[in-house]
């Protein structure tokens, strides 16, 4: 809630099965979600066990779903925050939000922690950034200071996405911090096909809908996009008042987000 800034602890139902394609991806993520079951398993051996591994990718990508399905797998609580929620706060709001955060998870672990968006508060100096110098240092000293603060076999696991992996500062990325990157790519053919079959599920759709067509139709589609498409898609039949969803109902949603995305990128262009 807009109140905490972050989202407490919340018992996660999405699992694995919900993010399609990302294969490679699932399979780092699932030795992380062994390490949060079997700490000792691996600490026995004399093994540190990571604490945090960022997640390296475009918008849209499902960065956040594949957190929240790793704390569904392992059934942990999911924490998170967003690193643009912390633009324009007084300073030291940021740092006592983030050590609040941090205070309630370590009460509910094994836990999972999410930073979305974490190059709005780690960017290294100097480079464009949003906030104001002193309030994203103090954050982000706070966020070292966090993650320097339990052990790896604590069974806190803290995960960040970024698009900008190249902005960050590089004390982020140090060893006991976030040393692990995965990258989370946007979608093949395959992958798309992947993403219709699981945002087709909730919707009744035509016998005849040539999924394998759509994911050719969608190129350059992040999942959020085909979970978008997918969603119009339904509430165009339904304007017409069908009993299904049919091709031409996805070809016209397929327009509508395309279009959509156009207008976004204009808006975003100039400041590239
Ligand atoms: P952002 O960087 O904008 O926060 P993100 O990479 O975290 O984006 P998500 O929020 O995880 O993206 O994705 C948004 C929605 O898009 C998901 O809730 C899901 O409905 C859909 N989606 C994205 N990727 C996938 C995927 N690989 N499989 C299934 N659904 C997906």
């Amino acid at each position: 809630s807009k109140a905490t800034l972050f989202d407490k602890g919340t018992k996660v139902t999405i699992t694995f099965s919900d993010v399609a394609g990302l294969d490679e991806a699932k399979v780092e993520v699932m030795e992380i979600v062994d390490f949060l079951k079997n700490p000792k398993k691996y600490t026995a051996l004399g093994g540190k066990i990571p604490k945090g591994a960022l997640l390296v990718g475009p918008p849209g990508t499902g960065k956040t779903l594949l957190a929240k399905a790793m704390a569904g797998e392992a059934q942990v609580p999911f924490f998170s925050m967003s690193g643009s929620d912390f633009v324009e706060l007084f300073v030291g709001v940021g740092a006592s939000r983030v050590r609040d955060l941090f205070k309630q998870a370590r009460e509910k672990a094994p836990c999972v922690i999410f930073i979305d968006e974490i190059d709005a508060i780690g960017r290294a100096r100097g480079k464009n950034a949003i906030m104001s110098n002193d309030e994203r240092e103090s954050t982000l000293n706070q966020l070292l200071v966090e993650m320097d603060g339990f052990g790896g076999d604590s069974g806190i696991i803290v995960l960040a996405a970024t698009n900008r992996p190249d902005v960050l500062d590089t004390a982020l990325l140090r060893p006991g911090r976030f040393d692990r990157q995965i990258s989370i790519d946007k979608p093949d053919l395959k992958g798309r096909e992947a993403i219709f079959k699981v945002h087709l599920k909730p919707i009744k759709i035509s016998s005849k809908l040539d999924i394998h067509k759509l994911a050719e139709q969608t190129p350059g589609f992040a999942g959020a996009d085909i979970a978008n498409v997918c969603n119009e898609a339904a509430l165009i039949a339904a304007r017409k008042g069908k009993e299904t969803v049919e091709m031409e109902d996805f070809q016209d949603a397929v327009d509508r987000v395309i279009g959509g995305l156009e207008k976004k990128n204009k808006i975003i262009s100039p400041d590239e």
